[in-house]
């Protein structure tokens, strides 16, 4: 039996280049893990896969990413054996923190681990691509560059241990929808990535904080104005700056120090439920 830490990321920014022939977008995103995670324990059994998820919302079949994750191998390397994954859902659901590739990613590893399958990162992430774009992403984590459709990582220069607080609306956003939405040659206002990355070397926050930039977040704004007013609320309480995370629709803020953090979440959690804080990690 094994059990791991399966961990939410944030973009520190997203770009979308360009549409693919093949339907899918070149993107250009600073991706960051977060301390957040579901905690995912994988243990051997005769034969099939089963999923223990009592999250609403989560389906407990083969359409979970995690069982997907676990097929692949199990048919990929003719495993003589089954197992019996149990996802304790933390991380919250179609919100843009790929909590549901990160699962993926987690099984992956810890399958490799349990029956020795012997695969390097670039062999685990060659599979995670197979399963969806942010999972190599999630097999790296840390800081990192995501290029192509986001299966591309650069890990980048670590950033500091900042908290950073989480508020997702009760609504889930779809991420194809969301990309089908946006026109792309009506994007006026792209990241600075390369002086993200300047930034991330010079550990300079202060930069990183106010030139966070997410080219999705227009169009879920337009359908979702709460996401304006949840980033206002987070900078009235001293964030060095807030955006949407992927395709959304958590918006979270990064913070100087533990003291506002700890101050803006109390004020923020007495009217919301879903308020998270947590902390940027490298692990
Ligand atoms: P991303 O940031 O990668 O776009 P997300 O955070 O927006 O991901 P997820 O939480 O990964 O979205 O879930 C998207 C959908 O996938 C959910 O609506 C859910 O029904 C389905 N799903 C399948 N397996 C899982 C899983 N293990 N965890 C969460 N959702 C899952």
């Amino acid at each position: 039996m094994i059990t791991l830490n399966a961990h939410a990321k944030i973009n520190l920014s997203l770009d979308v280049l360009n549409k693919r022939d093949d339907g899918y977008h070149n993107l250009k995103m600073i991706m960051q893990t977060l301390q957040l995670h579901d905690i995912i324990t994988i243990q051997e059994i005769k034969s099939g896969i089963e999923i223990e998820c009592d999250a609403p919302y989560v389906p407990s079949n083969n359409s979970n990413i995690a069982y997907k994750a676990a097929e692949i191998l199990i048919q990929k390397f003719g495993l003589n054996a089954g197992v019996r994954i149990k996802i304790e859902k933390i991380i919250p659901v179609a919100a843009g923190l790929a909590g549901g590739s990160s699962d993926a990613a987690a099984v992956l590893k810890g399958m490799n681990n349990l029956f020795d399958l012997g695969m390097n990162q670039q062999q685990l992430m060659d599979i995670g691509k197979t399963i969806g774009a942010d999972v190599p992403y999630c097999i790296v984590g840390g800081t990192a560059l995501a290029e192509g459709i986001g299966e591309i990582i650069t890990p980048l220069p670590k950033m500091d241990a900042i908290p950073v607080i989480l508020i997702k609306p009760r609504f889930g956003v779809s991420t194809a929808s969301v990309f089908k939405s946006l026109q792309i040659d009506k994007i006026t206002d792209r990241p600075k990535t390369d002086l993200l990355i300047e930034a991330l070397k010079n550990k300079d926050t202060n930069f990183i904080g106010k030139n966070l930039c997410n080219v999705l977040e227009s169009v879920t704004v337009e359908r979702y104005p709460l996401i304006n007013k949840i980033k206002r609320d987070l900078m009235s309480k001293e964030s060095m700056g807030s955006i949407m995370s992927g395709s959304g629709p958590t918006v979270f803020g990064l913070f100087e120090d533990d003291g506002i953090a700890k101050k803006a979440y109390d004020k923020i959690n007495k009217n919301r439920v879903d308020c998270i804080l947590t902390y940027i990690t490298n692990d």
